[in-house]
Order: C-alpha cells, then structure tokens, then sequence
C-alpha cells in the first residue's frame, strides 16, 4: 500500500509544477502547492481542484512559509529568459532567499527537498555533452546572470544544508523541456515556433540556427523527478535529467512546421540576433541518471510535439 505523503510543490502552478502536483495526486499523495502566480496560472490546476487531496496556497516563497510536510519539490522560479530577465532581482531573490526558507522549513520539520536546478548552471558549455562533473561556463554579470547564478547559488545552499545540518537533499538539473502547459507568450523556442507555424507567421530564428538544444518531454521529465525524490537518501545528485536527442535550432523550426501540417510549405524563417550569452550547444549526459535512477526519456522530439501542438492550437483558436 502506498502511504499518503504530505508534499508541498512551489511553483506548482506552473509549467512543470502543475504535471508534477497531478502525478503526485494520482499515485495517492497529499499535495500542497505553493506559488505566487507570477508565470503560472489557476488554468494550469483547475482540474486539480476538485480534488480533496489539493491545496493551494498564495505565498511568494522569498518570505518565511511555516507548514508541516514530509517532502518539498522547490520549483518556485521563473524559468524563461523572458520572464526571469523582466525583474532580474526578484529572480536572483526568488533563487536564493527561497532555496534558504525551504531549506530552512526542510531542516526544523525534518522533510526530504529537492531542487529544480537547471542546465543553465553550466553556462555556455565547453564541454559536450554536458557530465554532471563539468563545472560551467557562466557569465556572473550578464543578463543571464541573475537566474544562472541564482541556481548555482542554490545548490551551494542545498549542498551546504546538507554537509552542515544533515539534510536530505535531491539536486536536478533540467534540461529543456516542452509539453502542453507550457506557456504561449513566454519567448521559448518551442512554444514561439509551434504558435507561429499555427498562425502562418514566419518562425523567428535566433543568430543562424546552428545553436543546438536537447528536448525534454514533460512526462518524462516528471518521471525522472519523482524518481530522485525516491531513490536512496545517498543520490543526492546534482543528476543531469534531459533528452540526449539534440537538434539545431533550425531542425527544430521545420520538424514543427511540417508537423503543423502547411503542407508543402517550407518555413519562412525571420533572422534575428543572437540574444546575449546565449549557449551555442546543450546536451545532457544523462549516464548518472541511467544508472542510480533507472530512468531514461522515452518520448522522441516528434512524437512529443505531436502531443504539445493541440495544447497550442486551441490556445490560439481561441484566440
Ligand atoms: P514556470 O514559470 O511555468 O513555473 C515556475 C512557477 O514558479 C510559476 O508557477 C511561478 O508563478 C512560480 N514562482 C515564481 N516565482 C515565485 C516565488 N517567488 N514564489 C512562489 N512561486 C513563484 O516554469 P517551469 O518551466 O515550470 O519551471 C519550473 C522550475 O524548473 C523552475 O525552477 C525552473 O528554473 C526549472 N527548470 C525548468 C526548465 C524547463 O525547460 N521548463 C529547465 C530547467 C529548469
Ligand atoms: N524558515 C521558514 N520556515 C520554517 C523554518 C525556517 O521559512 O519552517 C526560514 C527562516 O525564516 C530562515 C530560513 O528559513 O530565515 C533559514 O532557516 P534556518 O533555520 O536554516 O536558519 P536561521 O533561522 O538560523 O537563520
Ligand atoms: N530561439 C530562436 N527563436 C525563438 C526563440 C528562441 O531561435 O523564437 C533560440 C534561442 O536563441 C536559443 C534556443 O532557441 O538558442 C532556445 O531558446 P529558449 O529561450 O527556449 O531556451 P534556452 O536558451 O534557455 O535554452
């Protein structure tokens, strides 16, 4: 039998929170989702309200939260270059101040935390793919700055909390990752590129599209989470979870637009620069993640996209 957990997500209202609260929920658990509602939505949730197991909470996770749990999913962050870079301080003290309340909430009532850090922490990488040994390539001033930073600063906090107070921590370090949810206006590539091809808008390309990314499906990249938060208390982490499968921006845009289905239609694409500090190439190493997690993303870009273009088309059917 599976025993009820009390786990509170922060930042469950978003992107990821919102799968994650959902999966929690069905697999029996008590949730507690945390969030201040800057990027993410009650739409994201609503199907979860009914649910007496579900609790939602207004707090912005840079203030002190008391409550009792028994688990914490810290995911309370603006996540997109958009939106993080719209109030660069509040990001670098949603990071860090609110690594340290739950860290600090985790400590007094002895609750396993996990943190959602990010392949941002190794910067523009030299490295490739990235192993969870390589130590980055980040500018500490540039634009990028307060959310790479912040992340990093994160895991200073996690590991400290645990070398100093015992803590059981859990590191992820997500790669990219797409699925329905995800939202339509905040500037990512996938989302940009599926709603433009939607709307016979020209795709937006960035620099020449040489730069490649890895695409993660959101299924997957839950699975991978809930699976850290399980395994044994010695699989601290940071564990790299992404798709391996990496494409150049380009691919990208004409994968998304045949599957679209414009027929015959070749994407027009618009140049545009480069943004700044933007990483020519990501991929993860996901061999730790193989090997103490079991885990390995089942879903190929295709495929996921094939799942993400109908969460979108009725986003701009309805204009
Ligand atoms: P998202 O923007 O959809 O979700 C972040 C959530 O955090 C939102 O609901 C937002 O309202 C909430 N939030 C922001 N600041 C807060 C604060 N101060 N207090 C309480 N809530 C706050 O983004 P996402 O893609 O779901 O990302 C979730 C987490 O995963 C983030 O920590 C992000 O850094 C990390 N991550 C995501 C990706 C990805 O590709 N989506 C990649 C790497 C890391
Ligand atoms: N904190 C919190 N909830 C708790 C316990 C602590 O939000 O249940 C916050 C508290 O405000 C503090 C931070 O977590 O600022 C760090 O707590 P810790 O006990 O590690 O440090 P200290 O209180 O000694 O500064
Ligand atoms: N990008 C692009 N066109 C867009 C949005 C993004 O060419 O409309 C590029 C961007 O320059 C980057 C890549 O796609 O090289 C991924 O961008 P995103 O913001 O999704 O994620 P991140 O840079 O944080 O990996």
């Amino acid at each position: 039998m599976h025993l009820r957990k009390r786990i509170m997500v922060t930042g469950g209202a978003g992107f990821l929170g919102s799968h994650l609260c959902e999966k929690l929920l069905n697999r029996g658990d008590d949730v507690l989702c945390v969030d201040n509602f800057f990027t993410g939505t009650k739409d994201n949730i609503l199907h979860l309200m009914k649910n007496p197991h579900f609790e939602v909470m207004r707090h912005d996770v840079t203030f002190p939260l008391y409550v009792e749990v028994d688990e914490i999913y810290n995911l309370a962050c603006p996540a997109s270059p958009i939106h993080y870079q719209h109030d660069p301080v509040q990001t670098t003290k949603t990071a860090v101040h609110g690594a340290i309340n739950m860290l600090g909430l985790a400590k007094r009532v002895g609750a396993k935390i996990l943190q959602a850090s990010t392949s941002e922490v190794y910067g523009d990488p030299e490295v490739h793919p990235q192993p969870e040994s390589y130590r980055g390539n980040v500018n500490p001033i540039g634009p990028r700055a307060c959310y790479d930073e912040g992340k990093r600063c994160a895991e200073t906090l996690f590991f400290d909390y645990h070398r100093q107070s015992n803590l059981r921590i859990r590191v992820a370090r997500i790669f990219n990752t797409y699925g329905p949810r995800m939202h339509p206006n905040d500037g990512r590539v996938v989302s940009n590129f599926i709603v433009q091809a939607l709307k016979g808008e020209p795709i937006t390309l960035y620099g020449d599209g040489t730069q490649t990314r890895s695409f993660c499906y959101v299924d997957d990249l839950i699975e991978g989470l809930v699976r850290l938060m399980d395994a044994k208390d010695s699989v601290t982490g940071p564990v790299n979870l992404g798709n391996p499968g990496e494409f150049t921006i380009r691919e990208l845009a004409e994968t998304v637009v045949r599957l679209v289905g414009r027929k015959g239609k070749k994407p027009a694409f618009k140049k545009k620069p480069l943004p700044a500090d933007d990483p020519l190439q990501r991929c993860p190493d996901i061999r730790l993640a193989k090997k103490v997690l079991e885990w390995a993303p089942k879903v190929r870009l295709e495929e996921g996209l094939k799942k993400t273009i109908p969460y979108f088309r009725d986003i701009v059917a309805r204009g």
